[in-house]
């Protein structure tokens, strides 16, 4: 057993913890769970915990469904809403591996993410990764279900008594905060009823994790004030919809900002250049991956400060890629703004960091950055900047997912193959069926 693990076997018996949740995701971003009893804890650590495989989305076909889970000892946490003195739950992310091989499985999201770590690594980096999710609140009905009504009237960093939402998003801080989450800022996002809370960066792989964490904490202490948080990209059409940002450094082992260079205009290094090169080169199949429902594409549309032209910028809010102002070198670091909450964090930095790390490996040259607003340039003036635009809803995104190999392989073929075949399903079924729009433009009318 090692130190870490059995630092965690005692943090068990100190917390009187009863019930531990194995969690790992499908490739979906779902968190799934397998509960067992805090005795088997040290079973866990040892031989692993097995399961069926066959049952989760994407993973395998049912003749060689036997999983096994992995405990990350570094991800334990007591659940806030399930803790007492006298009882307690925790959790424990998971790595998945195929049994028959005794190797990282495949499909496992986490296992993607690891590997594009180790591309990075391999090239003498750290990777660093910072996201900001964005979210809604909104009422339940008398039977619980959700509705897009908000529970209040706030705009962006609004305040009290405006801000109803505000005790709900304080009791979500302290849960996150009990969880091992350090928080730096929250507020009220442009939207009514959205809210947005940023946590600090942290190694991709502990970003990924936190990010799963983040949005079943969030669901579930809204839930306790009887409000529901969704992360879905758009939910209220004209108005803002509900992005995770994405900020992203590559680190030198030394500790070095690889991306940073006090002598460049956009104090960005030939590195950084590269990388944001790569990913916006790779921007349409990316978006598969980062943007994955029918429903992101209805964010990614020209006024509500969501991105729709591959281009990157050090000043307005309308391109893919903007480099923020940084106050120290350390926080030189671009952010891709078109990744939502939606999205499998896993996969999502990974398909980032392998487009990216391509550009860096490649010398890819990056464009000028725009400085003016691309909503407001003409399809003649995005020609002569030479402007790509982003795929106009999941079908276009997943053509450019099938016709590039860069972000296809950062999936593996395994994952790849499933998530096109579950996406390309996803996006058929919505396009046979009839909205509530059609309705309401024909029924009449024809
Ligand atoms: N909600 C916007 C988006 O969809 C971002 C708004 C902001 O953070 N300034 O990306
Ligand atoms: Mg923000
Ligand atoms: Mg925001
Ligand atoms: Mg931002």
């Amino acid at each position: 057993l090692s130190a870490e693990a059995q630092d965690v076997l005692d943090e068990i018996d100190a917390k009187n913890v009863d019930f531990l949740r194995l969690q790992f995701t499908d490739i979906l971003g779902t968190v799934k769970n397998v509960s067992i009893t805090a005795d088997q804890a040290e079973k866990a650590f040892t031989e692993g915990i097995y399961f069926d495989g066959s049952s989760i989305d994407g993973f395998v076909r049912i003749q060689e469904s036997d999983m096994r889970l992995d405990p990350d000892p570094s991800t334990f946490a007591v659940l806030p809403w399930r803790n007492s003195d006298e009882s307690a739950a925790a959790r424990l992310i998971c790595d998945v591996i195929n049994t028959s091989t005794g190797e990282p499985f495949e499909g496992d999201p986490r296992g993607i993410l690891k590997d594009a770590i180790d591309r990075a690594n391999d090239l003498g980096y750290e990777v660093n990764v910072a996201p900001e999710p964005e979210f809604f609140l909104f009422e339940e009905d008398e039977d619980g279900r959700a509705t897009t009504t908000t529970n209040d009237v706030g705009g962006y960093f609004d305040l009290a008594p405006k801000d109803l939402a505000s005790d709900v998003r304080r009791d979500i801080i302290f849960g996150l905060e009990d969880m091992g989450f350090d928080i730096e800022a929250s507020h009220h996002e442009v939207a009514e009823g959205q809210h947005e809370i940023n946590f600090t960066y942290d190694d991709a792989l502990s970003t990924a994790d936190n990010v799963a964490t983040f949005r079943s904490v969030v669901r579930a202490i809204a839930a306790e004030h009887d409000l529901h948080a969704t992360f879905m990209p758009k939910p209220i059409p004209k108005i803002n919809g509900s992005g995770m940002h994405t900020h992203i450094s590559l680190f030198t082992e030394g500790g070095e900002n690889a991306f940073h260079d006090g002598d460049d205009e956009f104090d960005l290094s030939e590195t950084a250049k590269q990388f944001l090169a790569g990913v916006l080169e790779h921007a349409p199949a990316i978006t598969a991956i980062t943007n994955p429902t029918v429903n992101s594409y209805k964010r990614l549309v020209p006024g509500y400060e969501a991105p729709v032209y591959v281009a990157w910028s050090d000043r307005n809010r309308s391109a893919l890629i903007r480099k923020p102002a940084a106050r120290v070198p350390a926080a030189s670091r671009i952010e891709a703004r078109f990744p939502d909450p939606s999205c499998n964090p896993y996969l999502a930095f990974a398909a980032l960091l392998h487009a990216g790390l391509e550009g860096v490996e490649k010398g890819l040259d990056s464009p000028d950055p725009v400085r003016e607003n691309i909503y407001e340039f003409d399809e003649q003036k995005r020609e002569e900047y030479g402007i790509d635009t982003l795929p106009e809803n999941l079908g276009q995104a997943l053509d450019a997912l099938e016709d590039d190999d860069v972000v296809l392989d950062a999936l593996g073929p395994h994952t790849g193959e499933k998530f096109l075949e579950a996406k390309r399903q996803e996006h058929k079924e919505y396009l046979v069926d009839v909205s509530q729009w059609e309705l309401d433009r024909y029924l009449e009318t024809f």
